[in-house]
């Protein structure tokens, strides 16, 4: 498709952008550039916007105001079509993995071709496993290749997330949105799981858009950092310049 980026190598931008609900103001004038291969963190209380703000880039959440670009087009005046084309290139980790505990691995691993895959291939695949090896082999980068045909519920919480993330090898995205991925893991494995989402979104090199409870993590594995608070951008800087004062000062600042 036209526009693989913006003119300036921009994956995503933001220009000015709100997003209100009845109860209140999520996103509050918002301007945001990611270029191609940055790994950019958002950080910020619980309720600042940031997963809003990944809904924004996936077209799951419309702008009230301003305008959204990824991939260098405004996704405003896209049909279902183009949307449905700029989704196929878009990768996304939850903090809830939506994976279907009751097929095996290498279902939950094929679901990344779904955006690509027709119906009836996609349907077959379920009696027959389309592309076990392509499936194996993202299996194998995340370490856990012997999984292939185990029952996805019966896999421990970090093995689960590690299907996630060969779900997101499989669909080979250009962009990975991931919202608080490891937000319900323990710290050596959050640890791991960053490690194995960086690697991920290392080759080929794609770009990472990552929302972050844990500021420590944001700053040892990201490029950027972006403090949210209350919807609007507090801070915007190199990872090597965030520092614990400006950790308090997201934190401790009242809330809206
Ligand atoms: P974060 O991910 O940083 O915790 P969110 O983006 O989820 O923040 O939410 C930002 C604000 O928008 C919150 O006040 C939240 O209650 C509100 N909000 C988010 N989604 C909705 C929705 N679908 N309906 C109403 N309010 C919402
Ligand atoms: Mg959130």
């Amino acid at each position: 498709m036209p526009g693989t980026s913006g003119s300036s190598g921009e994956i995503v931008r933001l220009r000015g952008v709100g997003v209100s609900y009845p109860g209140g103001t999520a996103i509050d004038g918002v301007d945001l550039a990611v270029r191609s291969g940055e790994r950019v963190a958002l950080v910020g209380p619980s309720g600042a916007g940031k997963s809003t703000l990944l809904g924004l880039c996936s077209a799951g959440v419309r702008a009230d105001r301003g305008d959204v670009e990824v991939f260098g087009r405004s996704l405003a005046g896209l049909g279902a079509a183009d949307l449905a084309g700029v989704r196929r290139r878009i990768g996304t980790v939850h903090q809830r993995l939506h994976l279907i505990d009751r097929l095996r691995v290498v279902h939950n691993v094929n679901a990344g071709h779904l955006g690509s895959w027709g119906t009836w291939r996609a349907l077959g695949s379920l009696v027959r496993p389309r592309e076990p090896e392509a499936a194996r082999a993202a299996l194998a980068r995340v370490g856990i290749a012997d999984r292939l045909h185990q029952r996805t519920g019966d896999l421990s919480g970090g093995e689960q997330q590690r299907v996630a993330l060969a779900r997101v090898l499989v669909q080979d995205p250009d962009l990975v949105l991931a919202d608080e991925p490891v937000s319900s893991l323990d710290p050596g494995r959050a640890e791991e799981v960053m490690r194995l989402l960086c690697e991920t979104v290392a080759t080929p090199a794609r770009t990472l858009l990552v929302s972050l409870h844990d500021f420590d993590l944001a700053v040892r594995w990201c490029d950027r950092v972006v403090g949210l608070r209350a919807g609007r951008v507090l801070f915007d800087l190199p990872a090597a310049r965030v520092d614990a004062g400006l950790r308090e000062e997201l934190y401790s600042l009242s809330g809206r």
